[in-house]
C-alpha cells in the first residue's frame, strides 16, 4: 500500500494535463495515470484522442496550428515542469466509499488518494474496418470529428461522406456542406433517429444527398482515402463511392467502464453526471473533467477548461480538509 496522495489524475488528454498543470502549480504533487495503449474496441492512447489527429488547428495560441501528438507532449512537459509525477498504467476500479479513496492499477497495486480527479475521456466509435483505422491513425482522411477536422484544406471542395443517422451525424454532414463539393450522409436504414429539423438542414442542402440502407465494408486507398466499398442492406449489392474524406460518426463510449460499482452517478448514456456549476460528481472529493462528463462539446479547449476547474475544485477541498 502506497502514502497516501494529494489528488490522483486519472487520464492525460488536454483534461487530464491541464487539471495536473494547475494543481502541481498549487503544489498539490499530483499523480496522472495515463493509461495503457489500447486499440479495441477503439483506440485509445495515453495523450488522449489527439494523438490521433494530425492538425490542431483550432485551440487558441497556435496560429500555424500543431499537431496533436506535439500538442500533448507540450501539455505534458508543462505539467511535468512543475513536479507533476506520472504512471503508465490504467486505474481499473475504484472504492470511494471510505477515505482516503483507494484505486486499483492495472499492476494490481492499490494507491490511495485523497482526492481524484478522472479525465478518462470517450472514445469515438469506429466501424471497425482494418483499412479505416489504418487511414485515421495516418491522417490519410479518415475522421471521427468534422468539427475538428472539416476546415482542413484537404477536405475543402471535395466529395465527403459521413456515416451515421443519429443527431451528431446530421450535424456534422451539414457543417460539412459549407467546405465540400459534396457531402453523403451513408445511412444503413430507411429513416434516420435525428430529429426532424437536423433532418430537414440536410434535406435542404444543395450539396447533400443521404445514401440509405448502405453500410461501409472497406475503405479504400493507400495513403489517402479515395473511396469506399459500400453494400446495401437490402440487397446486399456492392458499389463503390469516389471520397475524399470519411467521416464517422456513430457516436461515443464514455471511458466509465472501470467506475462501474464505485457510487460515481451516472446519466443515462454513462456521462458522469457534474454538479451544474462545478467539477464535483456526487462523491465529495471525487471530481470529473473533459469528454468523460461533457457529451456536448467535445473539444479539446473546453476539456481543457474543464481540467482547470476540477484542479481549483479539488484544491479547496483538499485546503478545508486540512483546516
Ligand atoms: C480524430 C479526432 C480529432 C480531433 N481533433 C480535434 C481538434 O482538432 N480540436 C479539438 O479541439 N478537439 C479535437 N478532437 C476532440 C478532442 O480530442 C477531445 O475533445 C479531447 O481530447 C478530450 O480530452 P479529454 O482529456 O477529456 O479526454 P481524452 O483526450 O480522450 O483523454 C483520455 C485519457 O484517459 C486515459 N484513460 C482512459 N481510461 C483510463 C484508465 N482507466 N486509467 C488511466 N487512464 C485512462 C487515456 O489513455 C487518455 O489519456 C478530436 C477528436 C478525435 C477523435
Amino acid at each position: 500500500m502506497s502514502e497516501i496522495e494529494n489528488v490522483v489524475i486519472i487520464g492525460s488528454g488536454p483534461a487530464g494535463w491541464t487539471a495536473a498543470i494547475y494543481a502541481a502549480r498549487a503544489d498539490l504533487k499530483p499523480l496522472v495515470f495515463v493509461g495503457v495503449p489500447k486499440s479495441t474496441p477503439s483506440i485509445v492512447l495515453p495523450g488522449g484522442q489527439l494523438m490521433l489527429t494530425t492538425e490542431v488547428e483550432n485551440y487558441p495560441g497556435f496560429p500555424e496550428g500543431i499537431t496533436g501528438p506535439d500538442m500533448m507532449a507540450n501539455f505534458q512537459k508543462q505539467a511535468e515542469r512543475f513536479g507533476t509525477r506520472t504512471r503508465g498504467e490504467d486505474i481499473v476500479s475504484c472504492d470511494f466509499s471510505e477515505k482516503p479513496f483507494k484505486l486499483e492499477t492495472s499492476k494490481g497495486e492499490t494507491v490511495l488518494a485523497n482526492a481524484v480527479i478522472i479525465a478518462t475521456g470517450a472514445m469515438a466509435n469506429w466501424i471497425g474496418l482494418d483499412n479505416e483505422m489504418r487511414l485515421a491513425r495516418s491522417g490519410g482522411g479518415v475522421s471521427a470529428c468534422a468539427v475538428c477536422d472539416g476546415a482542413l484544406p484537404a477536405f475543402r471542395d471535395q466529395p465527403l461522406a459521413v456515416v451515421g443517422g443519429g443527431d451528431s451525424a446530421l450535424e456534422e454532414a451539414s457543417y460539412l456542406t459549407k467546405f465540400a463539393s459534396k457531402v453523403y450522409v451513408i445511412h444503413r436504414r430507411d429513416a434516420f433517429r435525428a430529429s426532424k429539423a437536423m433532418q430537414k438542414r440536410i434535406f435542404d442542402a444543395p450539396n447533400a444527398e443521404v445514401l440509405w440502407n448502405k453500410t461501409v465494408i472497406d475503405v479504400l486507398g493507400e495513403d489517402v482515402i479515395t473511396g469506399v466499398l459500400l453494400k446495401d442492406t437490402v440487397t446486399g449489392e456492392e458499389s463503390t463511392l469516389d471520397l475524399r474524406g470519411l467521416f464517422v460518426a456513430i457516436g461515443h463510449t464514455p471511458t466509465t467502464e472501470f467506475l462501474e460499482g464505485s457510487g460515481i452517478a451516472f446519466d443515462d448514456a454513462k456521462y458522469i453526471n457534474l454538479d451544474s456549476r462545478s467539477s464535483k460528481t456526487n462523491i465529495e472529493g471525487v471530481f470529473a473533467a473533459g469528454d468523460v462528463a461533457d457529451s456536448v462539446y467535445r473539444q479539446a479547449i473546453s476539456a481543457a477548461g474543464m481540467g482547470c476547474q476540477a484542479a481549483i475544485d479539488a484544491e479547496h477541498y483538499l485546503s478545508a480538509l486540512s483546516t
